[in-house]
């Protein structure tokens, strides 16, 4: 009788299903969607400390940010565009000519031109009409087809928007050079069966040359739907490092990455190991802390505590681990606490070359978790709520906000 597999491998059983293309391209959001997290501000010199370490990483493109939004972000998306890096920077236009031409200023050899696509965001944002929105968008790839750049052409809200409207919009604009198409799912509202229909249908209808998606985490499926874009064909999804980003944030750079390599044997181009050092630096600079138990990166994701699960680990890490935590450049650690279980103190006595006799490794269990049961959460309780205060006003406080309109002169008297 040949040993039975440790474990089973289903994924081997929808390969067929998979349209994934053979070589992907990860585009890089976390310096513009990221940035515009509220609260986030990354001065040019971070964005080009991030910009290395996500080229570095193996990111095939980096968006650097919208060079109209300030005379800092302009300096910032130079700076990172005459980095000399290895990944290919892009930055941001809306369909207007001057945002065009302050990208073709930046450097950048990448450019991603956008507009809105839905009736609301036309009717009620942009106030134009589908045949202007058509107009400016022509206009806009044009200019930058002219200049040389390679040109990513983006609705915002493409899901939500008229199917029709979509498949002529981006058949021109493709027409009219448009090297990659993306699929926004601004408002993170598809799932990944309606996702998998509708890129479907975007394919055979408007026959991308190259396609892209950017999906949004408002209802905690933007991972999953770039895998289901991916799946369908995407070539260059869009993600920001930790799923940082609008509102509930992006599909995570870490996440779509460790799915393709490691559940699907899929090669990115990312060196994974890396992972978890650019996590730590985008966590720093963004100031938004990565949850506990977020995939991959979060404090916990390798940690093990609970009797059973130290037992099965320290027996057979495929026990309770999909994967090896040096896969994305972390330690395994265990936690010693009110649920450890007596194979954890067999094994870190061993580590020191102790063996100890039963009655008093038992004595040792209850007192480690007494210890922890009996500590006082009064720190923590002190670190939670000052963790909520940062957030519920992150940015300029009322106080600083009315000084600065009397520091303008704006009259705050009614007459
Ligand atoms: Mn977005």
């Amino acid at each position: 009788m040949p040993e039975p597999r440790l474990v089973e491998n289903y994924h081997s059983e929808t390969a067929d299903a998979r349209h994934i293309p053979s070589s992907i391209e990860v585009w890089d959001e976390t310096l513009r969607d990221g940035e515009q997290m509220p609260g986030v501000h990354f001065t040019p010199e971070e964005k080009l400390e991030i910009a290395r370490l996500l080229s570095d990483v193996g990111v095939g493109v980096v968006n650097a940010g919208i060079p109209v939004v300030s005379e800092e972000e302009a300096r910032a998306v130079r700076l990172v565009a005459h980095a000399g890096l290895k990944a290919k920077v892009l930055a941001a236009a809306r369909t207007v000519l001057a945002d065009v031409d302050a990208v073709i200023d930046s450097g950048a050899t990448h450019i991603a031109i956008f507009v809105a696509a839905s009736h609301v965001h036309l009717k009620y944002k942009l106030k134009m009409s589908q045949s202007q929105v058509r107009a400016a968008s022509l206009e806009s790839v044009k200019r930058a087809k002219e200049a040389g750049l390679h040109v990513a052409f983006v609705t915002e809200d493409t899901v939500r928007a008229p199917f029709d409207f979509v498949e002529g919009l981006y058949r021109d604009v493709q027409d009219a050079g448009a090297d990659r198409l993306v699929v926004a799912d601004t408002v993170g509202i598809m799932t990944p069966l309606t996702f998998r229909w509708y890129l479907t249908e975007f394919v055979r209808r408007v026959r991308p040359k190259d396609l892209s998606v950017h999906c949004h985490n408002d209802f905690g499926l933007a991972t999953a739907n770039t895998l289901t874009a991916v799946e369908c064909g995407a070539r260059a999804p869009q993600v920001c490092v930790n799923g940082i980003g609008e509102r509930a944030g992006n599909a995570s750079l870490e996440e779509v990455v460790l799915d393709l390599e490691a559940l699907y044997g899929v090669s990115t181009g990312i060196r994974t190991e890396k992972l978890h050092e650019l996590s730590r630096l985008v966590e720093e600079l963004s100031g938004i802390p990565v949850a506990a138990n977020k995939a991959l990166v979060g404090y916990n994701a390798f940690s093990h505590e609970a009797g059973i699960h130290t037992h099965g680990i320290l027996a057979h890490t495929l026990t309770y681990e999909p994967m090896q935590p040096e896969t994305v450049g972390r330690r395994r650690q265990m936690i010693l606490g009110k649920h450890t279980g007596k194979a954890a103190l067999v094994e870190k006595l061993k580590e020191h070359g102790i063996t100890a006799a039963d009655p008093l490794l038992l004595e040792l269990l209850r007192r480690v978790k007494t210890e922890t049961e009996s500590r006082s959460k009064s720190d923590l309780g002190r670190f939670i709520r000052d963790y909520r205060a940062l957030f519920e006003r992150p940015g300029i406080s009322d106080d600083e906000f009315w000084a600065m309109v009397a520091a303008v002169g704006i009259r705050t008297v009614r007459s």
